[in-house]
């Protein structure tokens, strides 16, 4: 691995770094929790094995994590590491479409006049998709590429009920 980063690539290589920590963090913690269920109501035996499977799950997904982030961040063009940086987010509005739907929820119970009633939820909601474009810059040869994804949003939700 190259030794002389730059000051650029050495911040991107720190919040790299950070970002497997912290990933990897979680899904070993979330890991460690979940195998707590499968074992006895022995407060020592789930604390051992707690610290285990939590320490045991940490180290290969943090590496795994790591590679995946560094591979990401080492620039096609002039193969500098830790060159990558997101510079730019567009977003463009593609579309908006009315929805619309009716649900049956149930039957109105207990005591009233409107009781056996079918109880009816009228939905409506926008649905706007957006294009989602991501510069990225290379902080040592200046090469940009983009990528774009699609995004949907819901808004203007409203919902009634109707016992009919
Ligand atoms: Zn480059």
């Amino acid at each position: 691995m190259n030794k002389n980063l730059s000051d650029a690539q050495e911040s991107i290589k720190k919040s790299v770094k950070y970002k497997a920590w912290l990933f990897s963090a979680i899904i070993a913690l979330g890991i460690g929790f979940f195998s707590m269920t499968f074992l006895p109501k022995d407060e020592f035996v789930r604390i051992f094995f707690f610290c285990m499977m939590t320490v045991t799950t940490f180290f290969p997904v943090n590496y795994f994590i790591y590679r995946m982030l560094s591979s990401d961040s080492r620039c096609e063009v002039c193969e500098a590491p830790f060159a990558i940086k997101h510079i730019d987010s567009q977003k463009k509005f593609l579309s908006a479409i009315p929805r619309n739907c009716i649900k049956n929820i149930g039957k109105v119970g207990g005591y009233g006049p409107d009781v056996g009633k079918q109880v009816m939820m009228h939905e409506s909601w926008t649905e706007e998709r957006y294009e989602i474009t991501d510069t990225y810059e290379c902080t040592e040869c200046g090469d940009t590429h983009q990528s774009t994804r699609m995004t949907t949003q819901r808004t203007g939700y409203s919902g009634t009920k109707t016992r009919q």
